[in-house]
């Protein structure tokens, strides 16, 4: 009796001091080597420099997959591999063309593009009047007049919200069934406005959803300042016309790669844990942000740990998904070969919320398992990083088919400049800081890290 209450009272307290010291040493070393390493971030200079455009299908696609094969083959990982996925094939063709054409105001060229999926015009374009709607319950009431127009969906993203991606949340379906639905009432193009944050010239683009067995029209997006000025002038000249060029075309599927490395675990190499970032962005932009960051984090976290002589119990993935922005096949593929060979995976991390500074680790599981995850706190305060719940990612979602009870680890961003870049021209390279991107790099190695160790 007495030698079991000096346990409790003595030797546990002691043991567990001695880990949080050690954590905390590790946690600390993690972010030193993150924070005067410039390796990361000049990987994702060449990457943005060399791959700029790289949308599913493209050689730009090809090419960052072979980028980051060898640069993956060229660090000490126990295996790295491809894993081969059809992917959609969607080319933009010619930069768009569009003229607002008034009686009143005479001609303006406004800043469109073709959204993504969408059918082009054809080279002489597409000239109609408008029909401006906030939302489909409006375009439902005007249905009978929407017949040989062109569908103008003009709801902004809410200023007012502070999460932004739920302001985005709050705007997106204008652009992911918008065009369909304009199409299947008889409109001849959809224009739907940027979702963006901001006031400026920049058409964000994304991929947009047609029935296959349904009428498909061409669709695009428009900047924030063209939607502001096309709305006025519709107000005072509502005969205004648009005229609208694209020659997006969809072609066959072609093959295409997920790019994984792995440590293998020391103590439990068949129980894998994920951290992915996709490898594809949108063709307009060099994918900076979305999601060229995200790929290079999920990279360093593999080189954070062999830096600090972290030897992994379980075994760590760095995975770069292929086509999330189009039809998620890479992270379908992932999971269907986690069943196909019988993979235990336990737990999975995705950047995909850009690289800027992070505020906090989340963690997605039951409410049991994230209050245990709360004991390590005091070890994230140092970093101004708090544990909240949340976390998934669109590529690593379908994993939880291979394992319902998967814990979702994450890291999240502050996320008020986010659409500035999102899907835009604008996200490149110098819109990305490396301080910022490399605590995101040491708040996800430091959670992996614990993890790792302790489990959930
Ligand atoms: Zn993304």
């Amino acid at each position: 009796m007495k030698k079991n209450l000096f346990f409790i009272l003595f030797l546990v307290p002691l043991v567990f001091q001695v880990h949080a010291q050690q954590d905390k040493a590790r946690i600390k070393a993690v972010f030193d080597e993150a924070l005067t390493s410039y390796e990361s971030y000049s990987n994702l200079k060449w990457l943005c420099e060399n791959t700029a455009g790289r949308i599913c299908g493209t050689p730009e696609a090809a090419a960052a997959v072979e980028y980051t094969y060898q640069l993956m083959l060229e660090m000490d990982l126990d295996t790295v591999w491809k894993q081969e996925c059809m992917v959609r094939n969607w080319k933009r063709g010619r930069p768009e063309l569009s003229k607002i054409v008034s009686g009143v105001y005479g001609t303006t060229e406004v800043p469109v593009c073709a959204l993504g999926l969408s059918i082009g015009t054809g080279e002489s374009g597409i000239s109609a009047r408008l029909i401006e709607v906030m939302d489909f319950k409006e375009l439902e009431k005007m249905k009978d007049d929407i017949p040989g127009r062109i569908v103008f969906f003009n709801r902004p993203m809410d200023q007012k919200r502070i999460a932004t991606f739920s302001a985005y949340g709050g705007a997106a379906n204008q652009r992911t069934s918008g065009p369909a639905l304009a199409a299947k009432y008889g409109a001849v193009a959809c224009v739907v406005r940027s979702l963006s944050s901001e006031s400026d010239d920049y058409p964000h683009t994304g991929v947009t959803r047609f029935d296959p067995d349904g009428r498909q029209i061409p669709a695009f997006a428009i900047s924030t300042n063209g939607a502001d000025l096309l709305s006025a002038q519709l107000k005072s000249d509502p005969d205004i016309r648009l005229w609208l060029m694209s020659t997006c075309q969809t072609y066959p599927d072609v093959p295409s790669y997920n790019v994984i490395g792995e440590i293998l675990g020391t103590e439990f190499p068949d129980e894998i844990i994920t951290i992915g970032g996709h490898l594809d962005a949108w063709d307009i932009g060099e994918g900076a942000h979305d999601d060229g960051g995200g790929c290079m984090q999920a990279i360093e976290v593999l080189r954070l740990f062999d830096a600090t002589g972290i030897r992994p119990k379980h075994t760590i993935r760095a995975v770069m998904f292929m086509d999330e922005e189009v039809a998620q096949r890479g992270g379908k593929a992932y999971a269907d070969a986690a069943i196909e060979k019988g993979e235990k995976h336990i737990a999975a991390m995705e950047s995909d919320r850009g690289v800027l500074t992070p505020r906090s680790v989340t963690i997605g599981t039951d409410p049991v398992r994230f209050e245990k995850a709360l004991q390590w706190e005091n070890l994230f305060k140092p970093y101004d990083l708090k544990i909240v719940k949340g976390g998934g990612g669109v590529d690593i979602s379908p994993l939880r088919k291979v394992n319902p009870d998967l814990v979702y680890l994450g890291m999240l961003p502050d996320a008020q400049r986010y659409f500035r870049f999102h899907h835009s021209a604008f996200d490149t390279f110098e819109q990305v800081d490396r301080r910022e991107m490399q605590m995101g790099a040491a708040a996800m190695a430091a959670l992996v890290y614990l993890y790792d160790k302790y489990g959930l």
